[in-house]
């Protein structure tokens, strides 16, 4: 954090970026007690950005933190809940850049986990023909401040509105599977997990954050060399010629860099890299799919996760049936491959995979 004031024009930093050391530069630059950072860092850290509720801090720090940072980056549109107990937040963003601009976060309660499907980018800058995000375009990467905000405005939300008593309350889990390929915003992304794994903040373990991926090999390299968090791929063919068209990056990093790529990651002890396969009617979910997969999987580092397809207004494809999906798993476990089948939620309020897509045309 090198500035504390900018000019207006340009964007001024975001409170939910700013680690313990950051806060305590910008506390000693305004002559206030080093123990300042520590009070305004606990209250980010329940999830509260906004000054004027922090009971505890003087009214010139306030002032200073209102006038020299941003320090709410995100506001919340809406909250769409569901019958099952996800619920679904749209965020306007502040930023003068990509104001009004919105985004999308899903909470996931458990009986013993909660976890928080966060997006990286508004938009996104590839083009998989089955994905609601990737038919609206690229717009812009999310900052660190952002894509953290998102958590914390759940956290906030979740101390406001508690779950009901089978449902954990609280977030126990991240994955990087909202809006926007995560590897192509690499700043962000690398950011925001210094963040959120911060002994200072929310100390997520690297063990509970994953990162999904459409497969940029490059990019997956470097993550696992700075942050090596739970990796997902986005794989949903083995055969090159069909994973260029569902998967167009596949153009410029086919299958066999992706195969040696993830045989160097470096995992923690009993994780597993996992495979998203989206088995589409007819596409992918046929023998010849089936045995590439087969041939492709390294059993010993990687698990399938077979995702029924979320149909959105206007997609081109049709889910596979049920019952397909489930001899398709059970074809691999028979093959000695983790298979599982994911169970969708919050379809009801479009907040399952590749559903999201906010309407980016902007509020004011
Ligand atoms: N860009 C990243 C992360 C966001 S997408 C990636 O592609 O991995 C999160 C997951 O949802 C990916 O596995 C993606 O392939 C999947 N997905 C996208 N559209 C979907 C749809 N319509 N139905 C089911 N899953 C979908
Ligand atoms: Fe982007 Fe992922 Fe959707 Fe592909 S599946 S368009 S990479 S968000």
């Amino acid at each position: 954090m090198t500035q504390t004031r900018k000019t207006a024009t340009a964007d001024l930093a975001q409170l939910s970026a700013l680690n313990l050391s950051d806060l305590q530069g910008l506390m000693e630059a305004w002559m206030q007690p080093k123990f300042r950072a520590k009070q305004v860092l606990d209250w980010c850290n329940k999830g509260i950005l906004n000054p004027a509720l922090m009971k505890n801090i003087p009214d010139v720090l306030r002032d200073r933190l209102l006038t020299s940072l941003m320090c709410e980056p995100l506001r919340l549109i809406r909250r769409e809940c569901s019958a099952d107990g996800t619920r679904k937040y749209v965020f306007a963003l502040n930023r003068p850049r990509l104001a009004g601009k919105m985004i999308e976060a899903v909470f996931i309660p458990e009986e013993k986990r909660g976890t928080v499907c966060i997006s990286s980018q508004v938009g996104c800058v590839l083009d998989c023909p089955f994905c609601h995000t990737g038919t609206q375009g690229f717009e812009g990467n999310l900052s660190a401040g952002e894509i953290v905000a998102q958590v914390l405005a759940i956290k906030a939300d979740l101390r406001h509105e508690p779950m009901t008593d089978d449902l954990h309350n609280d977030v126990t889990h991240i994955v990087y599977m909202g809006m926007g390929e995560p590897l192509a915003n690499e700043e962000g992304v690398h950011g925001s997990l210094a963040i959120l794994m911060d002994e200072d903040g929310l100390k997520l373990s690297r063990r509970r954050i994953t990162v999904s991926t459409s497969g940029l090999t490059p990019q997956i390299e470097r993550l696992g060399a700075v942050h090596p968090v739970n990796l997902a791929i986005s794989l949903h063919s083995a055969i090159d010629e069909k994973r260029d068209l569902l998967v167009p990056i596949n153009r410029k990093h086919p299958l066999q860099q992706l195969r040696d790529c993830l045989n160097a990651y470096p995992l923690a002890t009993q994780r597993h890299i996992t495979l998203e396969y989206v088995l589409l009617d007819g596409v992918n979910d046929q023998a010849d799919d089936l045995a590439a997969l087969a041939r492709f999987v390294n059993p010993e580092r990687e698990w399938v996760n077979l995702i029924q397809f979320n149909p959105y207004p206007g997609s081109p494809y049709r889910g596979t049936a049920k019952e397909s999906m489930n001899q398709f798993a059970q074809d691999l476990i028979s093959k000695g491959i983790r298979a599982t089948v994911r169970r969708s939620r919050g379809q009801d309020i479009m907040a399952a995979c590749g559903q999201l897509k906010a309407d980016t045309k902007g509020v004011s």
